[in-house]
């Protein structure tokens, strides 16, 4: 079987060398290193400082700034690779935020902003969360309770965030509060503003949550009580930060449905090599149809999925709008990535669930594709009702 086929399809001679150039710093990362991050709960640090080495980190961002000024296309190409490897979701962890979760300083920040903000992210110098979810709005994002006041040349911020990834490790986050009362708003969107500041410690409280998987990527509370933050580390217009959220939306959808496809691909190779290889009742188990068909069905599930993905991220890529294919794209490739981890989990039989294999590592990291950073039943809300013509449901 060729290996291309579980690869990320990377259609021109420019992508190939990406996925090729990120595979060899993945390949020094084998399951024997995420194995034991994940058993210990510790960071990949030295996977996350060869990615940086690599300069990878700025694949998306401004050449003024140290970046590469590449695309999403380029970046999911990046993503799928990472997500493919022994790491899967714990790996793109540790790089997520850095590709596209400060889109919002790039578009809207100030130069000053820009050439302050940008470049130690890009070095990887600097390590940023990204503090949106909180514990009482859930995915109605809107109606999130932290808050930012305004005390003349700085903003005084009180309340709570959770789920927020690698703030154990972060010196930055990347901060969505309320400076506007939602009673006083015209909208529910409006009076949210956006902040890209110090995690300084002496004014929120960090706590660990433990978790199914990706053990060795931290997940967090986070509980701020008057954390100030200087105006200049306002980005853009106050009261406008949902909008900008939502300017990077698209973006980071096509790079969750890469990332996941990464997963399912892995999980899919290892099946398929366990079947070949397992002899029972005289024969190797993939002989069988019972277990042929469910995994040429992921393999087709997945390939739609990443061919979703890449229209997705051309369109973004030429401007064009893309909401229906990213958020299609995601839904897709989570499902995919879900079945296929499962799937391999069963190839394996009992073994399937004996860390030794581990696609039962796989497949705990894969749970969370549907989950977060949107869950697949609000995808279905938003194709509904922006594909279909249906009433808003939410
Ligand atoms: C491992 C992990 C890492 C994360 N990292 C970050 C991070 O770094 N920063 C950050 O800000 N957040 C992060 N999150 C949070 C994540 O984005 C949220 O968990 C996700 O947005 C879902 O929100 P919720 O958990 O509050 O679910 P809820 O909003 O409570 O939803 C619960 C369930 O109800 C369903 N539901 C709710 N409303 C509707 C509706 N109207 N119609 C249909 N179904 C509905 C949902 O689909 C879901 O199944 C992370 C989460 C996880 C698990």
């Amino acid at each position: 079987m060729s290996p291309a086929v579980f690869e990320p399809l990377a259609e021109t001679p420019d992508l190939a060398a990406i996925r090729d150039g990120v595979r060899a710093i993945c390949d020094d990362f084998d399951d024997g290193y995420w194995a034991e991050k994940d058993r210990t709960a510790s960071f990949p640090d030295e996977f996350a400082r060869a990615i940086a080495a690599g300069g990878w980190l700025g694949i998306a961002m401004p050449t003024a700034y140290g970046g590469a000024g590449l695309g999403v296309t380029e970046a999911a190409v990046m993503m799928q690779t990472i997500g493919g490897s022994a790491g899967t979701f714990a790996a793109f962890s540790t790089v997520h935020i850095n590709i596209f979760g400060p889109h919002a300083i790039v578009v809207h920040g100030t130069e000053a902003q820009r050439a302050r903000m940008l470049p130690p992210l890009i070095r990887g110098e600097t390590r940023a969360c990204f503090g949106v979810t909180e514990p009482d709005a859930g995915l109605d994002t809107t109606k999130i309770k932290t808050r930012a006041v305004r005390d003349g040349d700085h903003y005084i911020v009180t309340g709570n965030k959770i789920w927020t990834s690698t703030a154990q490790r972060a010196d930055k986050i990347v901060l969505l509060a309320r400076t506007t009362p939602i009673e006083a708003c015209a909208k529910p969107t409006d009076g949210l503003s956006l902040f890209y500041t110090d995690l300084d410690r002496r004014y929120v409280e960090i706590r660990e949550i433990h978790k199914m998987g990706r053990a060795a990527v931290d997940s967090n509370a986070l509980f701020f009580d008057g954390l100030p933050i200087p105006i200049e580390d306002r980005i853009g217009e106050e009261g406008r930060g949902f909008r900008y959220i939502l300017d990077s939306l698209n973006p980071e959808r096509i790079l969750n449905a890469a990332e996941a496809i990464g997963i399912g691909r892995r999980a899919l190779a290892k099946a398929a090599a366990y079947a070949k290889e397992r002899i029972v009742f005289d024969r190797p188990i993939g002989q069988n149809q019972s277990i042929q068909h469910p995994l040429a069905e992921s393999w087709a599930e997945l390939y739609a999925a990443e061919l979703m993905t890449l229209r997705a991220a051309r369109l973004y890529d030429s401007g064009a709008p893309c909401g229906l294919e990213a958020n299609a794209a995601k839904y897709l490739a989570a499902d995919a990535a879900f079945q296929a981890c499962d799937r391999a989990v069963r190839t394996h039989g009992g073994m399937g669930y004996a860390s030794e294999y581990h696609v039962e590592r796989y497949f705990r990291e894969s749970v969370v594709t549907r989950l977060a950073p949107v869950s697949r039943e609000l995808i279905l809300c938003y194709l509904a009702e922006r594909a279909l013509g249906l009433p808003n449901s939410y």
